[in-house]
């Protein structure tokens, strides 16, 4: 796919490896916990304090819990010492890096321009105007605002936030274990997620969690691939609308990449039986058809993947 030309979005941040912005969130948190905390231990303390200073146990109590004390409360004025902002944002904008500054963030950072681009233009069409999603890039493990962000998840939408979670080295899992590769197949993850956004701001997702809450698990979980289907079918939609900017065997690439992701294949690589109604993201053969339509009819209207049920 030809994107050279593709102005990176802004709508991207880089949060880095969260296990640096925990040990600094974690303490600024522990810190709030323990001033709520901390009055009900001074007063603990006064209470006990006679008792501990009548032995010696309780003098050495004492002085290994002030140092304990020292430490900890030391630490962490020095983070807050170190700026104004409170500690939680200090240490987030400390800690903040640059997107879009590694060869597949860049790519990944144009890919979402595209799709900026593309749904714009078919949302104004229609006279909304279009606000788009948050690329927020991570690596290994990072806090999302739907709860942790792990690598191993793959790639994911965060309602809650509006944002798009991606550690990059994903993509280097598709081509080593999932067998699927090369620049199209990751833009195609990309623009899957993106249209889990378009299920957000055009209320969709939220139809379809109300329906979930009335229905069994099995239910539940066919309404889910149902989702996860239009995403495929809205990602397809993007693809036609960029469609001179494909090369040579990129749809074959998208295929593959739908075909490696199937709930089936998944499921028979991690050496189970398929079991169709724990599907939540469609068999192989599904994905491919609902990126083919969006792809062939580049009309999101041709992504009605609840005809009938919503
Ligand atoms: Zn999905």
């Amino acid at each position: 796919m030809r994107l050279n030309d593709v102005e990176p979005s802004n709508n991207v941040r880089d949060l880095g490896r969260g296990s640096n912005r925990s040990i600094f969130g974690g303490l600024g948190a522990g810190r709030i916990a323990s001033g709520g905390g901390g009055r009900g231990g001074i007063g603990l303390l006064m209470a006990i304090l006679p008792y501990l200073l009548r032995s010696k146990l309780g003098w050495v109590i004492l002085i290994i819990g002030g140092i304990i004390y020292f430490i900890v409360g030391g630490g962490g004025n020095i983070a807050s010492l170190s700026g104004n902002a409170p500690i939680g944002q200090q240490s987030t904008a400390s800690r903040s890096r640059t997107a879009c500054d590694t060869e597949e963030e860049l790519f990944a950072c144009r890919v979402l321009a595209s799709t900026e681009q593309s749904w714009s233009q078919l949302f104004s069409a229609s006279g909304q105007p279009y606000k788009a999603p948050t690329l927020n890039f991570y690596t290994d493990q990072n806090s999302s605002a739907c709860g942790a962000a792990q690598a191993a998840m793959g790639p994911f939408y965060c309602p809650a936030d509006q944002a798009i979670y991606l550690d990059t080295n994903f993509f280097d899992e598709m081509k080593n274990k999932l067998g699927a590769s090369g620049d199209f197949a990751y833009a195609y993850v990309i623009a899957h997620e993106v249209g889990h956004h378009i299920q957000t701001i055009t209320a969709i997702s939220g139809k379809v969690r109300q329906a979930q809450s009335r229905v069994s698990k099995a239910k539940s979980n066919a309404l889910q691939v149902r989702m996860e289907l239009q995403a495929d079918c809205y990602a397809g939609v993007w693809a036609n609308l960029n469609q001179d900017r494909l090369e040579a065997g990129d749809i074959e690439e998208a295929m593959a990449a739908a075909n490696a992701i199937g709930d089936d294949i998944l499921s028979r690589a991690a050496g189970k039986r398929p079991m169709p109604e724990s599907f939540t993201h469609g068999t192989s053969a599904q994905r491919k058809k609902w990126l083919r339509r969006g792809l062939e009819s580049g009309n999101p209207n041709n992504c009605n993947t609840f005809e009938g049920i919503l």
